[in-house]
């Protein structure tokens, strides 16, 4: 309603427009309001008209976004970068806030970073508190409640990962907004496909809402700029206020410790080159080839939840609905067979390689080159033949 009442503030302000015009403005070029009309009965028909008004009225608006930051180690995950990508999808007048949180100098290095790290970001907020100095949730929910109630942007923005999948729904709960997740492309700026059916089917979605309209988006969807990793001009920094947050929820969760792989290799979310290993792999032993041969390739190790569950490799290593979603420029699947839910998370590869000794395996279905072999005569031999780095 608010938009509605603000548009028509607009009209009143400017006399010379009429009525009539500023209305067929929104409605007189919409093909598909009168296609609807022949369909629908007269109550469903007032509510399309509504919706579709609102929604034109909303796009009136100016565009504003806040995309939620992640950061690590003094620098923004490029998951979040690829966060501001799709923000700027969205509109190409959108200005793009990024939000970060935490405390202490590795945020203050991740905020100076960030500022120069995507041209598409106009400021930088930054939320300097004990309290957020981990990424909790529902922490996390509140800042982005604190920051919306003060800022009114139109999109919330975060990347599709634990974090993102974590805060955004808490947050919209708060804020009473339905959330949109896994966003894979922007039509219109309130138009989005996302996957459905572990992404055997595609689906298209209207957001006819309240402002914000909250969106997680896959990273792998939405490229970096080419220009995003040489410096661009720094966006502005600014404090947030936090003197009026809240911290009733706090204390629900406890954060305990972060585990991470110690290891050199690439991390599987943004490598080039994903060597996964299936159950055929038949062991967490043989897995150590699959590691050799990453390093050789300079690539990261993915795994199927068949090979998560049987204890071979940890569980951060799995790729798939359930897991993490890839998209290198090789992907190499070793004892894979293909279920659906693992192609979930590495379809969008550029590359695909299969090594399967079942010539019926689905996964070559997928793939762009296949072998019909025992990955364990393959292996030992691509270990040979590859140079060392
Ligand atoms: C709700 C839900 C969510 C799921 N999420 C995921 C997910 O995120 N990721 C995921 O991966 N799975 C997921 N799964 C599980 C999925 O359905 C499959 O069970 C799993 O992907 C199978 O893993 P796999 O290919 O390693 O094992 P298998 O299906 O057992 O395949 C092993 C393959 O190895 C081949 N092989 C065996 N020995 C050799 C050899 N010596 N040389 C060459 N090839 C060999 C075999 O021919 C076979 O094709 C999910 C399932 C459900 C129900």
């Amino acid at each position: 309603m608010s938009a509605i009442a603000r548009a028509l503030r607009r009209r009143s302000s400017s006399p010379s427009l009429p009525a009539a015009t500023f209305f067929s403005r929104f409605v007189s070029n919409s093909i598909q309001i009168k296609t609807s009309l022949l369909h629908i009965s007269p109550p469903q028909h007032y509510l399309s008209i509504y919706s579709f008004i609102y929604t034109r009225l909303l796009l009136y608006d100016q565009i504003n976004t806040l995309v939620l930051g992640e950061h690590e180690n003094g620098f923004v995950k490029p998951s979040s970068l690829n966060a501001v990508s799709a923000a700027k999808a969205i509109g190409e007048d959108n200005s793009v806030s990024l939000l970060l949180a935490g405390s202490g100098p590795e945020l203050r290095d991740a905020a100076s970073r960030a500022a120069s790290s995507h041209p598409s970001i106009s400021q930088v907020l930054v939320a300097d508190s004990d309290v957020l100095k981990h990424p909790l949730a529902e922490p996390w929910a509140e800042l982005v409640h604190l920051v919306q109630k003060k800022c009114g942007y139109s999109y919330i923005v975060s990347a599709s990962s634990s974090f993102g999948k974590n805060v955004l729904p808490r947050a919209a709960a708060l804020l009473d907004v339905s959330p949109i997740t896994d966003v894979t492309e922007i039509l219109e700026p309130r138009l989005f496909i996302r996957p459905i059916y572990a992404g055997n089917a595609l689906c298209t979605v209207r957001y006819t809402g309240a402002n914000p309209c909250m969106l997680t988006i896959r990273p792998t969807s939405f490229s970096l700029p080419h220009n995003a990793d040489t410096t661009s001009d720094a966006a502005s920094i600014s404090q947030v206020d936090l003197s009026t947050f809240t911290e009733d929820t706090l204390g629900k969760s406890t954060w305990l410790n972060n585990t991470s792989q110690n290891t050199e290799r690439p991390d599987l979310g943004n490598a080039n080159i994903v060597v996964t290993g299936g159950r055929g792999l038949k062991s967490a032993e043989n897995f150590k080839l699959l590691e050799k041969l990453a390093e050789k390739l300079g690539a990261a190790v993915g795994a199927t939840r068949a090979a998560v569950d049987a204890e071979f490799v940890p569980n951060d290593l799995q790729v798939g609905q359930t897991g993490k979603i890839v998209a290198p420029q090789l992907y190499m699947a070793f004892g894979v067979s293909g279920a659906i839910q693992h192609l979930a998370g590495m379809r969008d590869s550029k590359v695909i390689v299969a090594i399967n000794k079942d010539a019926d395996a689905p996964i070559f279905q997928v793939a762009d080159y296949g072998l019909v072999a025992d990955l364990f005569k393959v292996i030992p031999e691509m270990l040979e033949k590859i140079p060392e780095k």
